[in-house]
């Protein structure tokens, strides 16, 4: 049966192949951009996750045009790193607003529809970061091990009405994101890596498909990871 999706940050990396994922398999699909526009052939809002006001109006227009949100696929995010000692406390803070804060504010959104239907799928891009820190990413490992603790929440709150929230933690993929490490890190990664490779975007679209669907009704509070096995274990 195809679904209303809602993926923030769909305009390119990550988001964007999920985007293309739910639409090829015959979804409504909107993404949300920050005044980018729309990639060609999709429904695209404008919204800042930080700012409760545009992820309200974003829906409500979404909700107008495609219907109640379904499936929502919390994917914005930034990094900001530097060193602890480094890292100012405004640093940390956009960091954790972006990611844990404004993935909290798009689930609550979401989450009246979904109880009034009785059924719902929130996925939360998290990163193996998360679990598995990241030297200079204090910032962004706390955001990201947050959503553990937000979708089993909601797992707890929400699970008697078919409502599922799963976290999906990508390792390195080839992004915007990842471009901007340099060689040398790079090959420091590929050598961590068991898969001896970075992931592509699709690869984590197929994990974040397979939770959104009908067979994946009895997944809740999961973290899949993506990661080539870099972060076993955690
Ligand atoms: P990109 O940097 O390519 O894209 C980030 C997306 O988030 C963009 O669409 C951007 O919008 C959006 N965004 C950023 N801030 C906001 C905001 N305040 N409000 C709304 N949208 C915002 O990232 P990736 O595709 O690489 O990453 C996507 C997700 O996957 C992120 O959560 C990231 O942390 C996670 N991840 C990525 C990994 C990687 O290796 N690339 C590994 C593990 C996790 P705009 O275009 O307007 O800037």
């Amino acid at each position: 049966m195809p679904r209303t999706v809602l993926v923030t940050g769909g305009n390119r990396g990550i988001g964007l192949a999920i985007a293309r994922a739910f639409e090829k398999q015959g979804d409504r699909v909107a993404i949300t951009h920050r005044g980018s526009g729309a990639p060609e052939g999709l429904f695209g809002v404008q919204c800042d996750v930080t700012d409760a006001a545009s992820v309200d109006a974003a829906f409500s227009f979404v909700e107008n045009e495609l219907g109640p949100v379904e499936v929502l696929v919390a994917n914005a995010g930034i990094t900001d790193d530097t060193l602890l000692l480094r890292m100012s406390e405004e640093q940390f803070e956009r960091v954790v607003d972006t990611n844990l804060t404004g993935a909290f504010r798009v689930a609550k959104r979401a989450s009246a529809k979904m109880l009034r239907a009785k059924w719902g799928r929130m996925i939360f891009i998290s990163s193996v970061v998360g679990l598995y820190g990241g030297p200079g990413q204090v910032n962004y490992a706390a955001s990201k091990a947050g959503l553990v603790g937000v979708a089993r929440s909601i797992t707890r709150e929400l699970g008697t009405r078919n409502i599922t929230a799963n976290v999906v933690a990508p390792g390195f993929i080839e992004t915007e994101m990842t471009d901007v490490l340099p060689e040398s890190r790079k090959a420091e990664i590929m050598k961590a890596v068991p898969a001896g490779r970075l992931a592509t975007p699709d690869e984590v679209a197929a994990a974040v498909t397979f939770l959104a669907s009908d067979n994946a009704a009895y997944i809740s509070g999961a973290v899949i990871p993506v990661d080539g096995g870099l972060g076993m274990g955690h």
